[in-house]
């Protein structure tokens, strides 16, 4: 919204969420269209002061409590517009109607994400994002705050957290110079992620540089409950008898979506691949 949406719109909703009081979901995934984003198929059609969106959202990430979303829709289906054909629109699910969100309960049986079915829902013409056509340029600019964010490599942090407050005061050499390491380590992410967000207020499309925080940050994150396992020859144990173990468990079954989000594994390795000259 900083940078391409209206004025109106960041007057609007910006203060919300600086206050903490207003939070968005991300509306790309669809049925068919996950990594291949550029297939999205729900439709935004043109009418008078606005547009109708028809089609359905998936793996929408807190659309259940959010009050907008950030939403890609198709605004033109020629066939050599599979990109152009984008726009992005920021969708009030408080006060649209049409809209139905259905939960969809995730392995640790939580509800994180939904299914999002929109039909005949109206969005006035003040609530899109840019140009019409310009979605897929703003989108993957998005998508390079989302791959090089915090929750790319602090997911997991709960549990580096319990475990510090389990090795205590006096942990043994090994498990000091372990968790010294993955402390090090974090610290590490931070300055890339802050970089990262240098490059995007500067303007720039940092791809090449987002996907390398995202691989590097995913993929140290989903090693920590087996550093733990390493470190201190606990388990993972559902219903444990401390928060320690209670934390085990969970990030050990939550971590192997972490991959997923954002971007799958191969595909974040693809644009690395691209940014080098490899394909
Ligand atoms: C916890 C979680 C939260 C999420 N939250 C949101 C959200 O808030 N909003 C939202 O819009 N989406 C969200 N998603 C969806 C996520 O972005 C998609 O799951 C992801 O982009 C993959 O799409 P897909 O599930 O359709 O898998 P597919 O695209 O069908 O991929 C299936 C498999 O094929 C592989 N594959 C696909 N294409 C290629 C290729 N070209 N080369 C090599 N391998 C390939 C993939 O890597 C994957 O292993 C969330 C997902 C998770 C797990």
């Amino acid at each position: 919204m900083l940078r391409f949406g209206t004025e109106e719109q960041r007057q609007k909703i910006l203060p919300g969420i600086t206050r903490g009081e207003v939070g968005f979901g991300i509306g790309m995934s669809e049925p068919n269209s996950g990594s291949d984003l550029a297939s999205v198929r729900t439709k935004a059609t043109k009418v008078d002061g606005g547009y109708l969106i028809n089609g359905s959202k998936i793996w929408t990430s807190g659309a259940h409590i959010a009050n907008y979303l950030v939403a890609l829709f198709r605004t033109s289906s020629s066939a050599d517009d599979r990109h152009e054909g984008l726009t992005q629109f920021i969708v009030d699910m408080k006060n649209t109607d049409g809209i139905d969100v259905r939960p969809i309960h995730n392995m640790t049986g939580d509800h994180d994400f939904n299914q999002v079915f929109f039909e005949d829902a109206f969005i006035p013409d003040s609530m899109r994002i840019g140009k019409e056509g310009d979605g897929w340029m703003q989108v993957t600019t998005e998508l390079a705050f989302e791959r090089s964010g915090p929750e790319r490599y602090l997911s997991s942090f709960p549990l580096v957290k319990e475990m510090l407050r389990e090795a205590g005061q006096d942990p043994s050499e090994r498990q000091a110079i372990g968790l010294g390491r993955m402390v090090a380590r974090a610290s590490t992410f931070r300055e890339m992620s802050l970089s990262v967000s240098g490059m995007l207020e500067a303007g720039k499309n940092p791809d090449l540089e987002a996907a390398v925080m995202k691989e590097l940050g995913v993929g140290w994150e989903q090693k920590i409950p087996g550093m733990a396992h390493d470190l201190f020859g606990t388990s993972p144990r559902l219903g444990g008898a401390s928060d320690y173990e209670t934390t085990q468990a969970y990030i050990t079954q939550a971590n192997v979506s972490f991959s997923l989000r954002g971007g799958t594994r191969e595909i974040v390795r693809g644009i690395i691949a691209r940014g080098l000259g490899m394909r």
